[in-house]
């Protein structure tokens, strides 16, 4: 899915980040995403824009002037959502205006993408974050009927690309030790790439979320053992996020 539109459905900028891909970062969260994770920390970000969503429309010299008051302090820019590569023909012609002011552009995004639909977006966008939901049971997970494809992943990292793979461990849903085996032989011989293992936690979520999530949470212990796990197939760099 691609929607071409001359403004950008934003549901919120947060002018500095330091978690959204390295040094401080402008991070714009766009309305709207192809899946529905239980887990997910911005599920009003979820629907795609209409009558029900409140989003501030954009277009690019209107971002541009927002960004323009951040740009002394900050690094980059990286675009999150909700699912950014849904707008990759408006973030095309808002990327090529950013790095004119010297500025790298970052895309934050769940990995389920037609690569070849938004293959000028890749060519303007200095690094990916990418997630790596699962490798089994991901419409339990996304509630979609969805696949992963570590052929975006490969492709990306071939570019040198990717910056940061990110899996949110959850029991119960994923096999999870076979996701990190399954993404540490992809990442291992790219040294710079970050994986970062994130422990999933309840708040802030819904009630139906809460109630899907919190049984499901790894222990501290399991969540170091699955480090270990990443760092013995031969990942150097990885953040744990307990
Ligand atoms: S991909 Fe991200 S934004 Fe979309 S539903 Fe999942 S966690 Fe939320």
């Amino acid at each position: 899915m691609d929607i071409n539109g001359n403004t950008l459905p934003v549901k919120d900028i947060i002018p500095f980040a330091n978690v959204d891909g390295s040094g401080n970062r402008t991070t714009i969260f766009v309305q709207g995403c192809n899946l529905n994770c239980i887990y997910c920390h911005n599920p009003e970000t979820i629907k795609l824009p209409c009558e029900e969503t409140e989003e501030t429309k954009y277009t690019v010299e209107q971002l541009l002037d927002v960004i323009k008051q951040y740009a002394p302090y900050i690094r980059g820019i990286t675009v999150s959502g909700g699912e950014a590569t849904l707008y990759s023909s408006f973030l095309v012609d808002l990327f090529k205006e950013v790095k004119k002011l010297g500025l790298t552009c970052y895309v934050d995004t769940n990995g389920i993408f037609n690569r070849q639909k938004i293959i000028n977006l890749i060519q303007v966008t200095d690094k990916f974050l990418f997630d790596i939901k699962g490798i089994n049971n991901l419409e339990r997970v996304t509630r979609k009927s969805i696949e992963h494809s570590f052929d975006n992943l490969e492709y990306l990292l071939s570019l040198n690309k990717i910056e940061e793979v990110r899996t949110v461990c959850i029991e119960d849903y994923i096999d999870i030790e076979g996701t990190i085996r399954e993404v540490s032989k992809h990442i291992k011989e790219y040294r710079d790439v970050i994986y970062k293992l994130i422990r999933v936690h309840y708040r802030g979520l819904t009630k139906d979320q809460i109630k899907a999530v919190k049984d499901s949470v790894p222990s501290k212990e399991k969540m170091m053992e699955l480090e270990r796990l990443a760092k013995s197939i031969g990942v150097k760099n990885i953040v744990t996020i307990l």
